[in-house]
């Protein structure tokens, strides 16, 4: 299996590649997990991620390739991948792509979860009242939904074009989407 999810902050990207990952046996990767363990190791480099995160900003292209991209390979050749969270904007897709047609690994779909706005700062917010992460601030989660609404957004109609895109309303009890995110697979 290797697909990825595209998602808003709030939609269920987590929880949905951890139930994908179980049921296909493909690695779950996580690309905002990862970008917070490298921050956690410091340095320069982890303390630009931490900033990035802390604000909602993306994590620059350049960066975010250098993490993700091994873990893409090795899970590739361990049997495949569910991305969370990665690719996130244009120039990380092109590079996905170009990555995955030099090893022969390309996507076979893109799963676009959906919801309204309200329902997911709502989620996002009940996150934080149970200790959850420190973006999930009223403030921060304004700007994170934004900076999804412009730059990974324009991702749907790039994978729409190409044929992968499964689309699904996330606005379900995560039993029901996960559900449909499997019927969307075996109708692809
Ligand atoms: P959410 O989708 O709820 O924002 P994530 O854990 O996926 O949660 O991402 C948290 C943060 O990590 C983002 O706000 C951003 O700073 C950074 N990040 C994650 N994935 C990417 C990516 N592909 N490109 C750039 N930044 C990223």
């Amino acid at each position: 299996m290797r697909l990825l999810l595209l998602a808003p902050p709030g939609a269920g990207k987590g929880t949905q590649g951890e139930r994908l990952a179980a049921w296909s046996g493909a690695r779950h990767i996580a690309a905002g997990d990862l970008l917070r363990a490298e921050a956690r190791a410091g340095g320069p480099l982890g303390r630009e991620i931490a900033a990035c995160q802390a604000r909602g900003d993306l994590v620059p292209d350049q960066v975010v390739l250098d993490v993700l991209i091994p873990a893409v390979v090795e899970a590739a050749a361990a049997g495949g991948y569910i991305l969370d969270g990665f690719p996130r904007t244009l120039p990380q897709a092109i590079a996905a792509a170009e990555l995955g047609a030099r090893l022969g690994v390309t996507l076979r779909a893109a799963v676009y979860l959906h919801a309204p706005e309200e329902v997911l700062t709502q989620r996002l917010l009940d996150r934080a009242g149970e200790g959850g992460r420190a973006d999930d601030t009223a403030g921060v989660i304004r700007h994170r939904l934004r900076v999804y609404a412009e730059t990974t957004g324009p991702l749907v109609p790039y994978y729409e074009e190409r044929g992968i895109l499964i689309a699904v309303d996330a606005d379900q009890p995560p039993d029901s989407v996960t559900a449909d995110i499997q019927a969307g697979l075996s109708g692809l």
